[in-house]
């Protein structure tokens, strides 16, 4: 059921023949490329799927594959080989991408293990989700809404050209109270990682659970500070 399983179905080398693990660019055996493989990112790098990663790994193997994917090594190939040359290397950068990034790596494996996150949720208006802080920070409701009165007031009075200093001082206190959430939301989501690498496969589904509620939260925090961060710079 799980997308991450594919990773192990053996192919047969166009080539050569011998079957190898469906997820490598160039065949063990004989070493030509091969057409992009169906597993998933993590695969393509030869790492184990987790969230806690080997950057430096991630990164040597990213420039090794880059330099045998290099179109000027695949000059005088057939055409078939150009062609997964230029595939194989859209791959190979969109799964450095994803990886690289703590928050697109974490999406990118809950969702390989079926998570529905932010956009995604099933028959939710995405635009009404976003801005939903009943769902989202159920406990920070009241301040969520203070501020949010705030920014209007500031807007209002700016527009009316009289601003009244007391509220971007307040405004610049709950910035600061609103990135330390962040913050919290960051350690957890952190702290969840360890879980869902090394736990048990309930202590696992657990932590999914909490990280696609952390994500939420996150992306709600990081649209509100951005809010904050454009009002009080537009003077
Ligand atoms: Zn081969």
């Amino acid at each position: 059921m799980l997308k991450i399983l594919d990773s192990a179905i053996p192919v047969a080398c166009w080539s050569c023949s011998v079957a190898h693990n469906e997820s490598t660019l160039f065949c063990p055996n004989c070493s030509k490329i091969q057409p992009p493989p169906g597993g998933d990112y993590f695969s393509v790098f030869g790492l184990e799927p987790r969230l806690h990663l080997d950057l430096d790994i991630l990164e040597r193997e990213f420039h090794r594959l880059s330099r045998k994917l290099h179109p000027d090594r695949f000059a005088r190939a057939g055409e078939n080989e150009k062609q997964w040359s230029l595939a194989d290397t859209a791959l190979l950068n969109d799964a450095y991408r994803t990886l690289k990034d703590p928050l697109r790596r974490t999406q990118y494996l809950l969702k390989l293990h079926g998570a529905e996150i932010g956009e995604e949720h099933a028959g939710r208006d995405p635009q009404k989700d976003a801005k939903d802080p009943v769902r989202v920070l159920p406990d920070l409701l009241e301040e969520v809404f203070d501020l949010n009165m705030q920014l209007e007031e500031l807007r209002t009075e700016r527009k009316a050209g009289a601003a009244d200093p007391q509220l971007t001082v307040a405004l610049e206190a709950a910035r600061s109270k609103f990135e330390g959430l962040l913050k919290v939301v960051d350690d957890d989501l952190h702290a969840q990682w360890r879980v869902w690498d090394a736990g048990s496969e309930s202590e696992r589904r657990a932590a999914q659970n909490r990280m696609v509620a952390l994500l939420d939260q996150r992306r709600y925090l990081s649209h509100l500070l951005r809010d904050v961060t454009e009002t009080l710079g537009a003077e």
